[in-house]
């Protein structure tokens, strides 16, 4: 079947630290995050800004962990804050709360995939 990709690339700074973490990922400090979200589908939609179906997603709905973490994204926060407790500030759960906000603002159809990355090297993949 027939269908779309949509990929958009940000970074956000934010502050956190791992709760009980043995080393220095244990105290506060800060990182250059680089977020990149995938979103698939074989529909093309309206978006909240869009009321013509004409997307899979639109980017501005997707870029909100870029936003500013006083308008509801995660740009110089302290993740510690922001995210509920049931979510650790990992790469790997970073990824998950991204994927869970964002699926919110999705129309149900659409196939998300969330990357996250702390540093150059090293990645975390999170889809559904
Ligand atoms: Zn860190």
């Amino acid at each position: 079947m027939p269908k779309w990709k949509v990929v958009t690339e940000f970074t956000f700074n934010a502050a956190h630290y791992i709760k009980d973490y043995n080393g220095p990922c244990g105290r506060m400090h800060g990182h250059n995050y680089q977020v990149r979200i995938e979103v698939t589908s074989t529909q093309l939609h309206a978006s909240q800004y869009c009321p013509h179906p004409v997307m899979v997603a639109d980017f501005r709905t997707l870029r909100w962990p870029k936003q500013d973490s006083t308008k509801g994204g995660l740009d110089h926060g302290v993740l510690n804050e922001i995210m509920p407790p049931e979510y650790e500030t990992t790469a790997e759960m970073i990824a998950k709360y991204i994927y869970d906000e964002t699926k919110k603002k999705l129309p149900p159809e659409t196939q998300l995939k969330v990357h996250v990355s702390e540093t150059p090297n090293s990645w975390v993949e999170y889809e559904d």
